[in-house]
């Protein structure tokens, strides 16, 4: 069984009447909901209000955190972003969605700004680059998505280990949408498509992506804490 928990702060759905109408229960109900089919996964939500929820307890028993934010970035406490970095460190899995590259915990993990360009209102095709990978298993060569806002270089990223998806839009630019990287024991992915105006979350194709990613980030080996232990040699009783 594979503990998810889904942090989304959940302005933009109260905000704003347009962005309900596509998300009515917030983009962390939608996520849930998709996920929450699989008998694999077991999901939970939290969102800005509650975000005093992701305890150590609640991370400890989280294998993956999916972290959706944009407006509110900097009400999320640092020790919380601390935490969850920690966890990491630890094994847990990470997937910042969208807007969450200026996620405090995300750029906790890159040690960069994880700047970017941008401009609403675009098209995009999603081209999947690394087939052979398992968060692109059972997508095509791309995936269409008819409304999305446009994300463009130079992304302020550390190179990814793996580049997975490249974005391209119909106003010209490309983007590096779908990224991995090894951050102590734990997996990180990023994904770019996602923005709250748009029904992305609801393309079956970026739900796939999505679950596949979860799969792919559940850790396979996890400490409790961070050590840095004196040990004897091993060959002290040769
Ligand atoms: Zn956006």
């Amino acid at each position: 069984m594979i503990n998810v928990t889904i942090y989304n702060e959940y302005l933009h759905e109260v905000e704003s009447e347009e962005i309900a109408a596509v998300y009515p229960d917030g983009i962390h109900n939608c996520i849930a909901a998709f996920l929450g089919k699989n008998e694999d996964m077991k999901v939970k939500t939290v969102t800005l209000s509650t975000v005093e929820e992701l305890t150590d307890e609640l991370l400890n028993n989280t294998d993956v955190l999916l972290w959706w934010g944009h407006m509110a970035h900097h009400k999320v406490p640092d020790e919380i972003s601390e935490r969850v970095y920690n966890r990491v460190m630890c094994g847990m899995g990470f997937i910042a969605l969208h807007s969450a590259h200026f996620s405090k915990p995300f750029r906790r993990l890159m040690g960069t700004t994880c700047s970017l360009c941008w401009r609403e209102g675009d098209r995009e095709r999603l081209w999947n680059i690394m087939p052979s990978h398992p968060i692109a298993q059972g997508i095509g060569n791309y995936v269409e998505i008819p409304a999305e806002e446009m994300y463009g270089e130079r992304f302020d990223i550390p190179a990814p280990d793996e580049l997975v998806f490249m974005g391209w839009f119909k106003g010209g630019e490309v983007f590096r949408s779908g990224c991995t990287w090894y951050r102590g024991l734990g997996k990180v992915f990023y994904f770019q498509p996602g923005h709250e105006s748009n029904p992305t979350y609801h393309i079956p194709e970026i739900q796939r992506i999505i679950t596949n990613a979860v799969r792919w980030a559940a850790p396979l080996y996890t400490l409790p804490q961070i050590d840095c232990p004196h040990v004897e040699s091993p060959e002290a009783n040769m």
